[in-house]
């Protein structure tokens, strides 16, 4: 039985104000509500029609494109959305003030009476190893809910009924608003520089924020890390670390993995590379630590179905394959990619540059791509780190033309594959968008 939170702040309902009308804002005001707060929802850019529909319904008060800080700064608990750094002129007040602002992670959590809390974090792999972790439990029959960076909010979930076992993806920037945030069970997954801008550049100052997901742990909570992730390991010989360690390697995986004595292959796994056996190892750790047994979590590994826009394979077409990997917007996801290709590769590569060094990729590119096709507005930084190594590199600057282009170059037995190192927003919604238009372009060359 996990005891009610210690933390007096939250035993007596008070004002809320929730800054950002987004998925864990309406979930953090929908939570507030519940317990007998008084909420509003203030957002500095507009929110959408969804969500000020869920507000309307539930009588929240918010307001939209602006932030009246006469509403704001007689709250006494701002919870914070993770797109809002502290620099923010708002936030620099409340904190002036002497407000307490926290993440809605842990605003819910401290509302949380019973049930096991397993949290994921890490640059990469945490919606993978958290879908695949819901699905093992699940198919296990136990009783399970899935969210935080991901589907819904922990507040929001939290707000809709109790369950017996909360997974639960969790970012760095969520962490950095935790004070009494303590998972059961917590993964990191590895740390690759990602976000630097809202660390003052410094891998240090993310891997701190990522590393509070052990914060609070105790004893007999469990900690399962990446035992090759040289900045987690350093950091780790400095701490005086109280969960149960649980390491994995990521460089025995090259063929499968081992679980206590149960071997896992390539056969036994729905998602492909070195990376995922990774994933999938740190997943069935999880499950096995709830008391689910090896072979249950090896029939249930055949049965998972990924979310979309990672390693996806879209189609096969004319002996090609056609993979979306959206989701690779750093170039740690593209090394991993690149490593999971079997085949000579059309690499579609490109987007907004978030402060790219590719150099981590060069090997894997020389050994494994025939040509490059760079989908966005500047390509520069791309055609100088790879026109000396390989010698077809064409600009596009929709979807359509860069599979067209990639298609020209790919020859029966090669695979097409999108993974932009990018963000996506010089030319797409956002990577959800960009992966689909690249799979609409790709069924359309069956026409
Ligand atoms: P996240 O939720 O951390 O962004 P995802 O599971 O959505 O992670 O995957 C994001 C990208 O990272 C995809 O391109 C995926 O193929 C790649 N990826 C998945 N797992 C790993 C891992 N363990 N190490 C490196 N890259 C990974």
């Amino acid at each position: 039985m996990r005891k009610p939170s210690a933390n007096q702040s939250t035993s007596t309902p008070q004002r809320l104000v929730v800054l950002g009308g987004g998925e864990s804002g309406v979930g953090a005001a929908m939570l507030g509500i519940q317990k007998g707060w008084t909420v509003f929802v203030s957002d500095y850019g507009a929110i959408k029609s969804e969500y000020k529909a869920d507000l309307r319904r539930m009588d929240i008060p918010f307001e939209e494109n602006q932030h009246t800080e006469t509403s704001i700064l007689n709250a006494d608990i701002i919870v914070k959305s993770p797109g809002i750094p502290d620099k923010a002129p708002i936030i620099k007040k409340i904190i002036a003030k002497g407000i307490p602002v926290i993440s809605e992670i842990e605003w819910a959590y401290r509302f949380l009476e019973k049930g096991t809390v397993i949290a994921i974090t890490g640059s990469n792999g945490k919606t993978t190893t958290a879908s695949l972790i819901y699905h093992l439990l699940n198919e296990a029959g136990l009783e399970v809910a899935l969210g935080g960076n991901i589907g819904y909010s922990f507040a929001k979930i939290l707000a809709e009924g109790t369950h017996d076992y909360y997974v639960l993806e969790i970012s760095s920037f969520q962490l950095d608003g935790i004070q009494d945030f303590k998972p059961d069970i917590s993964i990191l997954l590895n740390i690759t520089p990602d976000h630097l801008d809202r660390y003052d550049y410094k891998v240090e100052n993310y891997a701190k924020a990522k590393f509070r997901i052990i914060e609070n742990q105790a004893p007999g909570d469990h900690f399962i890390l990446n035992e090759d992730d040289k900045t987690m390991t350093e950091m780790l010989k400095a701490m005086n670390v109280k969960p149960r360690l649980h390491r994995v390697s990521t460089g025995n995986y090259l063929d499968g993995f081992a679980l206590n004595d149960l071997e896992f292959s390539e056969e036994d796994l729905t998602i492909k590379g070195p990376h995922n056996f990774f994933n999938a190892s740190c997943a069935a750790i999880a499950a096995t630590l709830v008391g689910i047994r090896g072979t249950s979590i090896k029939k249930a590994l055949k049965t998972f179905k990924n979310v979309p826009h990672r390693l996806e394979l879209v189609d096969k077409i004319k002996g090609v394959a056609y993979v979306n990997d959206s989701k690779a917007t750093n170039v740690d996801a593209v090394f991993h990619a690149l490593k999971a290709m079997k085949t000579p590769t059309v690499w579609i590569v490109g987007g907004t540059d978030k402060g790219n060094e590719y150099e981590p990729v060069f090997d894997l590119v020389e050994e494994k791509v025939k040509a490059i096709v760079c989908l966005g507005v500047d390509n520069s930084k791309i055609l100088e780190a790879f026109s000396t190594k390989i010698k077809i590199i064409e600009e596009t600057n929709s979807a359509q033309e860069a599979v067209r282009v990639a298609a020209k170059y790919a020859e029966p037995g090669d695979t097409v594959l999108l993974s932009p190192a990018c963000a996506s927003f010089d030319l797409f919604k956002n990577y959800e968008d960009r992966g689909d238009q690249f799979k609409n372009a790709v069924l359309r060359l069956r026409d």
